[in-house]
């Protein structure tokens, strides 16, 4: 689970680590009134998930309350880089003298966290790996022994000597968030040193193992004021495994295992996945017209295949759903259907009776694949 910006520097703040101070504006007027609390100006930063705001405008320097209000009502107005944008961080201005970076995250080859500081900061951190490693210092954190102050120097002196304690001050912080919250990623991408000579994260990028929500449940809480996109709703009331991706091609399987494997071979036949959803076990004929109204109100999914492989489940029903489906949503694209496993031979003959102008059968995975891939290709042109 990623945190927003804003709960990322509230969970930072919690442990210390000093961060700007900021109020969550959900409107322009609220924007503005921030502004003035801030003293007059500030920085508008919208809330998504999603990095490259400073590019792409989704970061504005404001010197009067009124700016603020027309920056926060244009970013308010439109989704950012396709997130939607409920709330902006409305934050005092400061006066940096130099960018760093600090973070620390899970580093899945050794199995353990690696602490990282480089020199420059709001720059990418891996193309700055690449080209001027000698900017980076990188640590393996052993966790029976933590962080110790002889880690926190040797990590840090590489920055400018004024900055070493407060950024070790603010490493041993970081490390107390990932351990304590169960983060697998702490990332303060600028971290700033000010003209007086405070440093503060000026950015917060911290993601939640997912795995450990469970004994988070203050963590979990601020999924609350995420914004819902309304097709995941529909699935989830539904009791419906859902997925969004970016791709073309609307997945519809039952079983995690067959779904995933569709996914593959779609990928395969060269054209990525809009999104998959999994009616799971008894794929029964309402679970199937669900399932269809759900993938087909994404826009855009170009085609949609179905590969149902028949256990409990029987194909037939999953026909006679899919029919079902196509008289309840008028599909504006075609539906490669490919049945498999108990019942599959009355499934397709139900199919191929109906004769309906938008299903396209498929004797095998491979071939349904190929064609709704096809299709995508042919309605995206
Ligand atoms: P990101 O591009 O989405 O990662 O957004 P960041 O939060 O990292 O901000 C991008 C850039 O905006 C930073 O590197 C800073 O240069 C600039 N910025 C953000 N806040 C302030 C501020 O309070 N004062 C000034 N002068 N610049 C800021
Ligand atoms: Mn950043």
């Amino acid at each position: 689970m990623d945190l927003y910006e804003h709960q990322g520097k509230e969970l930072f703040a919690r442990h210390g680590i000093p961060v700007p101070r900021g109020i969550v504006a959900e409107s322009p007027e609220a924007a503005r009134a921030a502004t003035e609390t801030l003293g007059g100006a500030s920085v508008v930063k919208v809330q998504v998930q999603v990095g490259g705001r400073g590019k792409g405008g989704g970061i504005v320097l404001a010197d009067t309350p009124d700016e603020a209000e027309t920056a926060a009502a244009r970013m308010l107005s439109e989704p950012f880089k396709g997130h939607p944008v409920t709330r902006v961080l409305v934050e005092e201005r400061v006066q940096i003298s130099r960018e760093l970076y600090a973070a620390i995250t899970l580093d899945r080859s050794t199995g353990t966290d690696l602490a990282m500081v480089a020199s420059e900061g709001g720059v990418d951190i891996e193309e700055l790996a690449r080209t001027r490693p000698e900017a980076l210092r990188r640590l393996h954190v052993d966790p029976e022994i933590g962080l110790r102050p002889y880690h926190l120097r040797g990590l840090t002196n590489l920055l400018p000597g004024e900055a070493r304690d407060l950024v070790g001050e603010i490493l041993a912080g970081l490390y107390d968030v990932l351990a304590q919250e169960d983060a697998t990623l702490v990332e303060v991408n600028p971290l700033v040193l000010l003209e007086d000579g405070r440093v503060l994260a000026l950015d917060a990028k911290v993601t939640i193992d997912d795995n450990a929500l469970f004994r988070q449940p203050e963590i979990e809480m601020l999924k609350s004021v995420f914004p819902i996109d309304p097709v995941e709703f529909r699935a989830r009331e539904a009791g419906l495994q859902y997925v969004k991706l970016d791709g073309e091609v609307g997945i519809i399987g039952n079983g995690a295992g067959l779904v995933m494997s569709t996914l593959d071979v779609v990928q395969q036949a060269g054209v990525g996945a809009a999104n998959f959803l999994d009616v799971g076990g008894g794929a029964s004929a309402e679970a199937m017209a669900t399932s269809l109204e759900v993938i087909l109100s994404d826009p855009n999914v170009k085609s949609v295949l179905v590969n149902i492989f028949g256990g409990i489940t029987r194909c037939d029903l999953v026909a006679e759903g899919v029919l079902e489906a196509l008289q309840r949503v008028e599909p504006r694209v075609r539906i490669v259907v490919r049945l498999d496993g108990t019942n599959a031979e009355e499934g397709r003959r139900i199919l191929e009776e109906a004769g309906h102008p938008k299903i396209v059968p498929a004797a095998t995975m491979l071939e349904a694949a190929q064609r709704a891939a096809e299709l995508a290709k042919a309605g995206a042109a």
